[in-house]
């Protein structure tokens, strides 16, 4: 089976989200190419809902849960930030998807981390329970390498069995984040792993152009293939792509690339719908 490439955001940035999915969304709709939007929800419940709801509406798109409002749902060792409370996570976990079913009339199938974590879910099995009482399909709440390091490697999906929930998957995100590569939130260096997973991927700075961009998202998808990997799927957020690319010129470059080498697209429901 070929590789599926999974175009996703992580959208968490009231205005400066939308002011970039404003060019995305007809990117995506131009290109005929679906996508994951992970969004924080309390931009469904603000000012911002009736262009989100709008934006968003498209049966190219499947909308799934980054919490409420963008908080820690396990400990983030890489970043130094603890869990938010308990009570507060079990909250969000439940009110985001309602809220997504509300505005959107279709099933919230998943949820990503707010900044995810090396491990997923990890072992904490009353999280994942929590997951599972409220109806999720999927985390993909993956996306960090050995020892909180960036970039995330090509892991693929798996199951939380060993929790007691077979037919919760994970499934995780590659490569960098966007944002870290950009120097927007952090530089690179910190995160690097040595020896690194992938020797043949270098880079000496931040990127500076799109085209930069391109090439480093070229190399996990080249790679995907060459591992003969289910999918491949970078991590991006609309506030971050919009501030380094406002003409988003790195995403038509990527879709075209996946396009030439013949690969199809597809969402993380899609993912999830193949394990029915
Ligand atoms: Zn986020």
């Amino acid at each position: 089976m070929k590789t599926v490439f999974i175009p996703a955001y992580d959208t968490e940035a009231a205005a400066r989200c939308q002011a970039a999915c404003e060019t995305i969304v007809p990117l995506h709709r131009d290109m005929d190419v679906p996508a994951t939007f992970f969004i924080v929800t309390r931009l469904l419940e603000g000012a911002e809902r009736p262009r989100y709801a709008e934006l968003l509406r498209d049966e190219r798109f499947e909308i799934a849960s980054h919490t409420v409002n963008h908080i820690l749902i396990r400990e983030q060792k890489a970043l130094g930030l603890p869990a938010a409370p308990w009570e507060t996570i079990a909250s969000e976990v439940a009110r985001s998807k309602r809220t997504i079913e509300e505005v959107f009339e279709r099933p919230c199938e998943g949820l990503r981390a707010p900044c995810s974590f090396e491990d997923g879910l990890g072992g904490d099995t009353r999280l994942i329970e929590c997951l599972h009482r409220e109806g999720y399909r999927y985390s993909s709440s993956q996306a960090w390498g050995p020892q909180c390091t960036l970039p995330a490697p090509l892991a693929q999906a798996r199951r939380y069995d060993a929790q007691g929930f077979p037919d919760l998957w994970e499934f995780p995100a590659h490569g960098w984040h966007e944002n870290v590569l950009k120097g927007h939130n952090a530089t690179p260096g910190r995160f690097l792993l040595w020896p690194p997973v992938y020797p043949d991927h270098l880079l000496s700075r931040c990127v500076k152009t799109p085209e930069e961009e391109f090439a480093v998202n070229r190399f996990f998808i080249d790679k995907a293939v060459e591992l003969n990997a289910e999918f491949v799927s970078l991590i991006w957020h609309p506030w971050s792509l919009g501030r380094f690319d406002p003409e988003m010129t790195m995403l038509r470059l990527t879709f075209d690339y996946v396009r030439t080498l013949g690969l199809p697209f597809a969402t993380y429901r899609d993912l999830r719908a193949r394990r029915d």
